[in-house]
């Protein structure tokens, strides 16, 4: 038996901030021990400042904590950021050099050289970052990131493509659900019965991100890999879950049932699949025509896994798919804390023997 690691929620209030409040509850290595939001929340009781909007009842242990300032993070040594970007930027760093390991889900330190992008099924390795940037910063924490939401949907199939065949380049329409916009979001009169071609910032993250994740770590830093990716982006009246429609190019051609049995053979480093967090398997790959379907889907591994289908020859460029993430959950949270178990796992992070 161990202690669990007192962690606080910055942002606790909002879309991502409750995903993480929720999954947190009875979590076996993590315990909240604060929640953070702007002035609108600080001061009073969780429970009576957060309009709770995800599934269940906001925890006990939780509801009663009084919302603190984002800086005010009591005796935690863990801190899960779903703070906007722009605070983001100025916080996590100084919260870091006190000392603080802080896992972050917004994307302002995403693309910093030395600051790892993070999927453990993805790019363990990448931890080896933190060395370069606590030497470099003179930091006693350290700050490690999780990707977009449809950068997460998208990496998945690109990565197990990449190892079997090299990916040469992409392209990527994505559907994203209205909770990627956080609480309140889009206005209801701008989204329903529509869609909407733009979502700020989106299109860039998703090319961009990709290349860190799946790049080499060097002694310099990540390379990236050498592959293009065109993104466009769009916000569909979905409540969870991101669907992308993808079309790749290989280095070595494939058929569909090679690419399919790549696809449905992946599988993570042992050591990965042990965390609690992780699902045994973190891709799932649906051979039926009209699937994956957010509604249908997105709960797969308790929103944890990434299910993918529609695989099929592409006469553009070799191979298209459609895959889907739980945006709030593998997206955002879930792969936040599974990041945290990695980093614990790794040794940044010692759990107290009781
Ligand atoms: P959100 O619903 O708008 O929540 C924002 C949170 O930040 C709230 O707790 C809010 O507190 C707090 N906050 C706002 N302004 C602040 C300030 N000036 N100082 C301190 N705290 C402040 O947003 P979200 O969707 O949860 O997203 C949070 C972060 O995660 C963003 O960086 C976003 O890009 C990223 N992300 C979101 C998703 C997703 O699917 N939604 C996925 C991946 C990453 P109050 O409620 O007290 O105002």
């Amino acid at each position: 038996m161990s202690e669990r690691i007192p962690v606080a929620v910055l942002g606790a209030t909002g879309a991502v901030g409750q995903r993480f409040v929720s999954l947190l509850a009875g979590h076996p290595w993590f315990e909240v021990v604060a929640v953070t939001g702007s002035g609108r929340s600080a001061g009073r009781p969780y429970g009576e400042a957060v309009r709770w909007v995800v599934p269940g009842e906001v925890p006990p242990a939780v509801a009663d904590l009084i919302v603190r300032p984002t800086e005010e993070v009591g005796e935690a040594r863990l801190v899960f950021s779903a703070l906007p970007s722009e605070v983001a930027r100025q916080v996590e760093p100084r919260l870091a050099a006190r000392g603080l390991v802080v896992c972050s889900n917004a994307s302002a330190h995403r693309m910093t050289p030395d600051v790892p992008l993070l999927i453990p099924e993805i790019n363990a390795d990448h931890l080896g970052l933190i060395a370069a940037q606590r030497r470099a910063r003179k930091w006693q924490g350290c700050l490690v990131t999780s990707p977009n939401c449809s950068t997460t949907g998208v990496v998945f199939p690109l990565k197990a493509l990449h190892d079997a065949f090299g990916v040469r380049r992409g392209h990527v329409v994505t559907m994203q659900a209205v909770s990627g916009a956080g609480y309140p979001g889009v206005p209801s009169l701008d989204i329903l019965d529509n869609i909407i071609p733009y979502i700020a910032g989106e299109e860039e993250k998703v090319e961009s991100e990709p290349r860190k994740l799946l790049g080499r770590l060097t002694e310099a830093g990540i390379e990236p890999a050498a592959f293009a990716v065109s993104a466009q982006t769009h916000r569909v009246p979905v409540l969870d879950g991101h669907l992308a429609a993808m079309s790749v190019a290989l280095e070595r051609p494939a058929t569909v049932e090679e690419a399919l049995a790549v696809l449905e053979g992946f599988a993570p480093p042992a050591r990965v699949r042990d965390l609690p967090s992780a699902p045994a398997r973190p891709m799932a790959v649906r051979r039926e025509v009209d699937r994956p379907q957010p509604r249908r889907d997105r709960e797969a591994g308790d929103g944890m896994v990434v299910t993918v289908g529609r695989v099929q020859p592409c006469p553009v460029f070799d191979i298209k798919l459609v895959s889907l993430v739980h945006n709030t959950l593998r997206g955002a949270a879930g792969g936040a804390i599974l990041n945290a178990e990695w980093l614990v796992a790794e040794g940044y992070l010692e759990r107290v023997a009781a």
